[in-house]
């Protein structure tokens, strides 16, 4: 495609298309991609960019997998989609199936739903109906962590970050939920007992209200990219245990691998009541969740009243998207993907430690296959997204946070030219009016 073309597509787009977060005609740039494969994104005008997103945390294999395109193509030649009411198929009972084996021990029910955000809502409706089953109808909020994400629909909004959450925004269309300290302790710091105490006395004074506590377990997302103690999710699985609340775990971002284990939870050996599933569930080919439960709270609902759960997804199951997780699954498993994620997690702890010492930086931390760069200050975005398009990478900072999260395929080479990327980018950064802009502007 010629330059030409580029210039007609970004045209095109900035008059008809929103993207994440964006305004119609907004002065940050897009880029057309015209194809991808492995970690290399080609552009429409034939620029190649090694890929340090995964497409937010999804593509784990990388574009353009033979093995994930061929599932896709025979599962087509059968059925691209039926509907799922009264109706079921071999995709959706051997990925169901496929992800009971694999997952914490005790889930062994899945329901199947479109994205990350719609699965967050069933995960939260679930809790809900089994208060109601178990006849203690008050149960109905939720008790949720600070810097948390959890989807952009209502409800899902409601429990993430009440300032980052954008809260103020909805103001009273949002149900107010209750909120605690995000624990304060790195990965490998142990457990701050005030943020024990603060989960504490939440359950203690409202749980007689409170359905379930929601949680990134030990990788807070989009909300702050931070990392805490295994310990802290340990302590508030026994406390959701004592005070007779449902634990949710959100592993949208950090399920299949990204952490370092397969699960987060897996960091605590701790189960939740009900997993978000989603993101590199389907290898990033596909939009699918998953909501996982115990036998105890899907019979909970099913003997309570109305008896059964009310959701109900149109594309529910949808055959494409489970033939393809399951293929996905399968490479996961089939490679040494503990090795890549720990080879990787080297590789940017060395590629990022030199952003350490500049004074615009407020932290270097890494765990698993997530790098972050924390700033003193937002990025912007204008200036600073083409700077990494001109070194060849694709990385895409928001608010104060610079972060990777490669595909697990990436290689040596292809990670030292990203983590050198964002210590050059970073390096040129410079604070001017509260924002951290290219220097020499
Ligand atoms: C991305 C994400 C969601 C929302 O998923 P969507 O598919 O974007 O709706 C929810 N929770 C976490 C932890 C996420 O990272």
């Amino acid at each position: 495609m010629n330059e030409k073309s580029y210039e007609r597509l970004v045209a095109a787009d900035r008059a008809m298309l929103w993207h994440p977060y964006s305004a119609i005609d907004a002065a940050t740039p897009v880029y057309p991609v015209a194809s991808a494969r492995g970690v290399r994104l080609t552009l429409a005008d034939g620029r190649e960019l090694i890929d340090g997103m995964a497409s937010w945390w999804c593509m784990i294999h990388g574009y353009n997998h033979p093995v994930l395109n061929a599932a896709i193509e025979h599962q087509l030649s059968d059925m691209a989609h039926v509907m799922f009411g009264g109706l079921t198929h071999a995709p959706a009972i051997d990925l169901a199936r496929r992800l009971i084996e694999i997952a914490p021990d005790g889930l062994e029910h899945v329901f199947f739903a479109d994205s990350g955000s719609v699965a967050v809502e069933v995960a939260l409706k679930m809790a809900v109906q089994y208060w109601r089953g178990r006849g203690r109808p008050a149960k109905r909020r939720f008790v949720a962590l600070r810097n948390g994400y959890h989807g952009d629909t209502l409800h899902a909004m409601s429990v993430c970050d009440p300032v980052t959450g954008m809260h103020t925004l909805f103001g009273d269309l949002l149900p107010l939920q209750f909120f605690v300290p995000p624990p304060h302790a790195g990965f490998a710091s142990g457990v701050d007992e005030g943020d024990v105490a603060a989960l504490e006395q939440v359950l203690d004074g409202h749980g007689g209200e409170i359905a379930a506590l929601i949680l990134e377990p030990v990788v807070q997302g989009a909300g702050g990219m931070r990392f805490y103690s295994p310990d802290y999710l340990r302590a508030a699985r026994a406390l959701c245990d004592r005070y007779e609340v449902l634990l949710i775990a959100d592993e949208i971002a950090t399920g299949f691998g990204r952490s370092g284990r397969l699960f987060a939870c897996e960091h605590a050996a701790v189960a939740p009541d009900i997993l978000c599933l989603g993101k590199a569930l389907t290898g990033g080919y596909m939009t699918l969740a998953a909501v996982m439960t115990t036998h105890a709270l899907a019979q909970a609902i099913a003997t309570g009243d109305p008896g059964v759960f009310m959701h109900g997804p149109t594309f529910m199951a949808n055959p494409l998207a489970c033939a393809v997780s399951l293929a996905s699954i399968g490479l996961l498993l089939a490679s040494d993907w503990q090795a890549d994620v720990t080879r990787i997690e080297r590789g940017l702890t060395a590629g990022l430690e030199a952003c350490r010492a500049m004074s615009h930086v407020a932290d270097v931390r890494v765990l698993g296959a997530i790098g972050v760069v924390e700033l003193s200050q937002p990025v912007d975005m204008a200036t600073v997204q083409p700077m990494f398009v001109e070194r060849g990478v694709w990385v895409r900072p928001f608010g104060r946070l610079v972060y990777l999260m490669p595909p697990f395929v990436i290689d040596d080479t292809e990670l030292a030219r990203l983590t050198a990327g964002v210590a050059d980018v970073v390096g040129r950064l410079v604070v001017e009016s509260g924002r951290c802009v290219p220097v020499g502007r």
